[in-house]
């Protein structure tokens, strides 16, 4: 789960990371007594889940109440790489001599912890990591040793960050660690870390990944959760616990039993699609093994509530729940929605009992369904559906 700025400013806060006092607020009112209860100039800043706030327009200082409550109105309401300001952090403006860039983060594919560091902060870090890579220090992290006064320290030498805030530095780093460590976060970046005309070192923005695989050893996380930017398919499918992931620009859904074969079948179905005007699955939803009638109506139901999908594909390989078991699921499912299926759906069922199974969706002979008795037919038929539905 990604947070919003102002929930990672508080975060770090809570671990003495130093941050500069702020106030979250929804209208230019509420912007302008924010303002002026922290008494100095401010800086208004968009509160949206994506980078690169600055440059969109979406962070502004204002020197006074009416100056905030002005911005504020700018800012409110923007689209931002399409998302909508809906809230901004009103915080207490700070002075900037240098911008440096700090970040903690899982490094999967060397299955480790890795700090990234650079004296060269502010800029957007994926230019600076392509544009010069060696301004970009990058420092291996054991999860066991973790961060302490010394690996900090030798963290802060290989970002050259300046000797004056090299003391402050190494200290935040440590915090920073803590953060990171004891809320289970697989990323914690600041960008800019600032060094202010007085030498002192302020996480002025931060970016928090919680994994919400440790979401059990923290019930105080689920505050986090912004049920009015969630997407509201995937709030539903959480609701009656599925296994649901909306992928974007895509227009077959797919419902499979067991998560390799829904990731094989996004890919089957990705690759069967450029036959068809690039069409694309629509999303990711493994029914699990005990594929019952209910779960199966669940399943279709969110998919064929999402205005992008222009066909289905059911693709079950039977196993412990056998192919005559799906079809009668997906038969009785059909019978659940009645006229809220609308959709064709191709079914491709294989395993255990699929002579029964293919029989039982036969003799139902649905409008709505075709069998294909092939992973890689059956794929393309239904992108083939979804390019004429479009
Ligand atoms: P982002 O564009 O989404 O990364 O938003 P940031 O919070 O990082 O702000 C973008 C830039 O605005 C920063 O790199 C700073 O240069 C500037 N900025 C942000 N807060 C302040 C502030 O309090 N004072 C000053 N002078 N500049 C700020
Ligand atoms: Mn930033």
């Amino acid at each position: 789960m990604d947070l919003y700025e102002y929930q990672a400013r508080d975060l770090f806060a809570a671990h003495d990371v130093p941050v500069l006092p702020g106030k979250t607020v929804e209208t230019a009112e509420e912007a302008k007594a924010a303002a002026a209860e922290i008494g100095t100039a401010v800086v208004v800043k968009a509160q949206v889940k994506v980078g690169g706030r600055g440059k969109a327009g979406g962070v502004k200082l204002a020197s006074t109440p009416d100056e905030a409550a002005e911005k504020a109105t700018d800012i409110l309401g923007l689209d931002i790489k399409g998302h909508i300001v809906h809230r901004v952090l009103v915080a207490q403006a700070s002075d900037i001599a240098e911008e440096y860039y700090f970040s903690f983060l899982l490094d999967r594919s060397n299955r480790t912890f890795l700090a990234m560091a650079s004296a060269e902060g502010g800029v957007e870090i994926e230019q600076l990591a392509v544009e010069r890579p060696d301004a970009l220090a990058r420092i291996p992290i054991d999860a066991i040793a973790g961060v302490d006064r010394a690996k900090a320290a030798e963290i802060v030498a290989a970002a050259k960050y300046p000797a004056v805030v090299a003391e402050e530095a190494a200290d935040v780093i440590v915090k920073l660690w803590e953060t990171f460590v004891s809320e289970d976060a697989t990323l914690v970046e600041v960008n800019p870390l600032v060094r202010d005309p007085q030498d002192r070192v302020i996480a002025l923005d931060g970016k928090v990944t919680l994994d919400e695989n440790a979401g059990f050893r923290h019930p105080e996380h689920a505050a986090l959760v912004d049920e009015r930017a969630e997407n509201p398919l995937e709030a539903k499918a959480k609701a009656k616990g599925l296994n649901y992931v909306k992928l974007d620009d895509g227009q077959v859904g797919i419902i499979g039993n067991g998560a390799g074969l829904v990731m094989s079948t996004l890919d089957v179905v990705a690759y069967a699609g450029e036959k068809h005007g690039g069409v694309k699955p629509a999303n990711f939803l493994d029914i699990g093994g005990g594929a019952s009638a209910q779960v199966m109506a669940d399943g279709l139901d969110v998919i064929l509530g999402d205005p992008d999908v222009k066909s289905v594909f059911v693709n079950v390989f039977g196993g412990i729940t056998a192919c005559d078991a799906v079809a009668n699921g997906i038969v009785e499912a059909l019978g659940i929605l009645g006229d809220a299926a609308t959709k064709p759906l191709v079914v491709r069922l294989d395993g255990n009992n699929v002579v029964e199974g293919r029989k039982i969706l036969d003799d139902a002979n649905h409008p709505l369904v075709t069998q294909v008795d092939t992973m890689d037919n059956a794929a393309d038929k239904a992108a083939e559906l979804a390019a004429a539905g479009a």
